[in-house]
């Protein structure tokens, strides 16, 4: 503990990046197998690896107890050490000055010590810590400290540590990086560097694999364009919650976008994938879904974050996953395998509710790909999943493999209501709206969002005077101004609002432009905004999810 403490040290004293480097990989060269796993994951700051998924369950007042009663020293010395520092692990070694009985602590020992403090539960977590901190030497305890606050505070970051491994072991930094994306673990990244391991289709169940991403493109033709490819695959767009499912026989686990665990939250998941007869690494997107009908996102909300799920919510909010990916195949890695193979094997697993194979059509160009999008528009989607049907997963990557097809919805007209002045470089101007569309029933303007983007700084400029000019109510920060300025709005969504009187609120709008040409009686309405919020964020029916269109 104490050579990493110290090379940790040495990488902390010097500013340049080229020289944290050099110091990390020499350490790193010098390591054993288990070391120098252990030592990658310490030095990028953390306790554990985050494909082990543990935490240490440690607050700081335990440390600080710790560490005070083993200082022996009274609390207004201790004070003024931390106040020179402002840094746990700092305070620490200097606080532990001459007050341990320093003798060779091994790394494997650190890490026991790490692993006994996880599973002691409560006050029970203090007599690990305390003995350790007993045997190390207080440049060791305070690099320690560091480790378990989960910063080292010494100008490295996961990046430097990759660039450390390279250097190390002589390996190309792109290659470094693709372990480390398919791994999910620098300290696994760095044997296999070590050990020049790189195959990279190496799948490991239950270790999570980062999720392969998608670029946006706006129309069909950029679709096309960026593909290169003489027909397309498109996938609709579902509207839930990423997934990553892998089964083993009877063990199950589900993992979030951001690789968290989440088994627990989605109990029909877990019970139904024993039934599904082979071992599978799927990718796809959790959606709730009952009588054959999505439900709303704001549904599926209600199932998200729990770690136990009662029977009622299941009841209410049952859940199904659309599998569009398959990573692994009783036993077979399927990363470097083109999507069509992939796709292939998913349609041979025969799967059934709640696993759904996701619903795929061919466009074969631009104007086909169009037709396909206006058709998903039609049944209630947001957008479309352009993929290129030779492409092999690439963890961790938002590559062209992959595309987004999404366009604004809809816009909207509505007249701006109250305006407020801006903040930085929009200091001294009013340049945030606040408009209303007309709730004809009620015979008056009902508030639905807010906008800040879309103009020019001459625009907001001319706009700021006339506010100026036809303010009713100045509140100091916010005015409430003569409804006469009517605006073009693009938005994203739709939601549920309190906050305003329409009751709903456009979620991300911009500004497309000043519609001077336009009065305010012919404003869009409240009904309008219901209409749309229904057809795209009500429950919908996906039909024949399983179906592959035929072209
Ligand atoms: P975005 O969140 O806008 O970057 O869009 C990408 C997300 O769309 C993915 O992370 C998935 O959660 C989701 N998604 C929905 N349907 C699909 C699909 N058929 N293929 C891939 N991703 C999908």
């Amino acid at each position: 503990m104490l050579n990493f403490a110290r090379a940790a040290a040495a990488v902390g004293s010097t500013p340049a990046t080229l020289e944290k480097t050099r110091v990390l990989a020499a350490y790193l060269r010098g390591l054993d197998d288990d070391d120098l796993r252990r030592a990658a994951v310490f030095m990028s700051g953390r306790a554990f690896s985050p494909s082990q998924r543990r935490t240490l369950g440690l607050g700081w007042s335990t440390v600080s107890k710790a560490v005070s009663s083993l200082s022996g020293r009274d609390e207004d010395e201790l004070g003024s050490i931390f106040r020179k520092h402002s840094d746990l692990g700092d305070w620490a070694g200097e606080a532990l000055d001459g007050r341990t009985q320093p003798e060779p602590v091994s790394l494997q020992e650190v890490d026991e010590t790490l692993e006994a403090i996880r599973t002691a539960r409560g006050k029970a977590k203090e007599a690990p810590l305390a003995s350790l901190l007993q045997r190390l030497d207080p440049e060791a305890a305070r690099f320690f400290i560091k480790i378990i606050s989960g910063e080292l505070r010494i100008g490295l970051s996961e990046g430097l540590v990759e660039a450390a491994i390279a250097d190390a072991f002589e390996v190309p930094i792109t290659q470094v990086k693709r372990v480390h994306l398919i791994t999910g673990d620098i300290g696994e990244t760095a044997l296999r560097c070590k050990h020049k391991q790189f195959d990279t289709t190496t799948v490991t169940l239950f270790q999570p694999v980062r999720f392969m991403l998608a670029s946006p493109v706006e129309t069909a033709a950029e679709a096309f364009e960026r593909m290169g490819a003489g027909s397309v695959w498109t996938e609709e767009k579902y509207d839930g919650v990423r997934c990553q499912l892998h089964r083993q026989g009877d063990r199950v686990e589900l993992f979030s976008r951001d690789l968290k665990e989440t088994t627990s939250a989605f109990p029909e998941l877990t019970e139904n994938a024993p039934s599904l007869g082979h071992d599978v690494l799927f990718d796809g997107e959790v959606l709730a879904h009952r009588d054959g009908r999505v439900l709303r996102f704001f549904e599926l909300q209600r199932r998200l974050g729990r770690k136990k799920v009662s029977t009622e919510l299941r009841e209410e909010v049952p859940v199904v996953l659309v599998v569009f990916d398959l990573l692994w195949l009783d036993g077979r890695p399927l990363l470097d395998e083109a999507l069509e193979t992939r796709r292939r094997l998913m349609e041979g697993l025969g799967l059934e509710a709640p696993f759904l194979l996701a619903r795929l059509e061919v466009a074969t160009n631009p104007d086909h790909l169009d037709r396909i999008f206006a058709e998903t528009r039609e049944r209630g989607n947001e957008g479309l999943m352009v993929k290129d049907p030779l492409s092999p997963y690439t963890p961790g990557r938002r590559g062209l493999a992959w595309l987004k097809l999404k366009r604004p919805l809809a816009t909207l007209d509505v007249v701006v209501t109250a305006v407020e002045w801006g903040h930085g470089k929009r200091k001294g101007v009013l340049s945030d709206y606040t408009f209303a569309v007309m709730d004809t029933s009620a015979g008056r303007l009902v508030n639905v969002g807010k906008a800040y983007t879309g103009l020019t700084d001459a625009e907001i400029a001319t706009m700021t005077k006339r506010f100026l000019e036809i303010t009713t109510e100045d509140h100091g920060h916010v005015r409430l101004v003569k409804p006469e300025v009517v605006l073009e709005v693009a938005f994203d969504s739709i939601q549920h609002s309190t906050r305003h009187k329409s009751g709903y609120a456009l979620r991300f709008p911009r500004i497309v432009r000043i519609r001077d040409d336009k009065p305010v009686g012919e404003i869009d309405t409240r009904d309008r905004v219901a209409e749309l919020y229904e057809r795209y964020f009500g429950e919908k029916t996906v039909p024949a999810l399983s179906e592959v269109a035929e072209t």
